[in-house]
């Protein structure tokens, strides 16, 4: 399976020259398999910004029939930097689109009855009734495993899957209000397994649960927003706010024993230049290989090693 990261960024996007080597746009991953009738089938977490872009680029790959048009889009939870991307995705325009929206239930509502709030007169231009593609939603919680089918379609039966995922959910004070979903995504052929642990905020020490639940996976994609400096400044205070730092990464990662650790969900004040110098700091101090993510960074898992690194970054042409 290839994991590409369509948008690194935390909180919210920018657009600022020192920041456009790792990417401006707000949190959107894509872990892709190809079927056994040669159709590439996405796993996407997220809708933040980096969802558009990844929404034209599928738009042209549905129509040459590339994709498969049945995918499941699961959510982490519900905050603009996971959600802001979704109300341009180009395929909600495609009658031939079946998309399953699975999240979290909040307030009493399903993920994909918030999205639909989210364009309710007079916010939005249009209204979610308007897109043309089939949207079904599901409720996800603690504990839920399910498999997504060749066909695309997530399902509890066990029947020649092309993944296997599992689901945890942590309330506040890890992330603020409704908490968020963590996945552990397994690719059922040879068993390449990818932890997908943000929007949280972890303990000093690290986060019990997170290391079980990531216990043996081979990469963990998880939240640096902060450096501990920050963390800990007293001026500027940020602790509570739901997200870890690298130090904190770093522990879960250790404790987890995976192979690869992602940096993601960077603050929207840390330049270019500033990853730099955390990315510099991590060589070869670690039992395992410390990535930075960068948006559009591919890498793609053979049984649990990366394989293949490129760079894909997508435009909006
Ligand atoms: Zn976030
Ligand atoms: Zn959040």
């Amino acid at each position: 399976m290839t994991l590409v990261f369509h948008g690194v960024r935390g909180s919210h996007p920018v657009a600022d020259s020192r920041m456009m080597r790792y990417g401006g746009n707000t949190s959107c991953v894509e872990i892709v398999k190809t079927n056994k009738e040669g159709k590439k089938v996405p796993v996407i977490i997220d809708s933040g910004s980096g969802f558009i872009p990844l929404g034209y680029t599928m738009a042209k790959q549905l129509i040459s029939k590339e994709y498969l048009p049945t995918f499941p889009l699961l959510f982490t939870h519900l905050h603009p930097d996971h959600t802001e991307g979704f109300n341009f995705f180009a395929p909600n325009f495609f009658n031939f689109c079946t998309i399953y929206i699975m999240g979290m239930k909040a307030l009493k509502k399903d993920v994909g009855l918030i999205l639909k709030r989210k364009m309710d007169p007079p916010v939005f231009p249009i209204e979610y009734r308007d897109f043309k593609s089939h949207r079904i939603h599901e409720v996800l919680k603690d504990g839920d495993l399910f498999y997504i089918g060749q066909d695309g379609v997530p399902t509890a039966e066990k029947n020649d899957p092309l993944f296997e995922i599992r689901v945890m959910q942590a309330f506040a004070p890890s992330h603020p209000q409704q908490g968020a979903l963590y996945y552990r995504i397994t690719d059922s052929e040879d068993g390449s397994s990818i932890a997908c642990i943000w929007d949280i905020e972890s303990h000093i020490g690290g986060d019990v649960r997170v290391i079980n639940f990531s216990q043996g996976a081979d990469l963990m994609v998880h939240d640096t927003q902060y450096t501990k400096e920050e963390y800990i400044n007293r001026s500027n205070p940020v602790q509570g706010f739901g997200h870890s730092t690298y130090t904190m990464a770093i522990e879960n990662a250790a404790e987890s024993k995976v192979k690869y650790l992602c940096s993601f969900h960077y603050s929207p004040r840390h330049t270019d230049d500033m990853l730099d110098g955390i990315a510099k700091k991590q060589n070869g101090v670690h039992p395992f290989e410390f990535i930075m993510s960068v948006e559009g960074l591919s890498l793609s898992l053979d049984h649990g090693k990366i394989v293949k690194r490129e760079n894909l970054r997508l435009g909006f042409a």
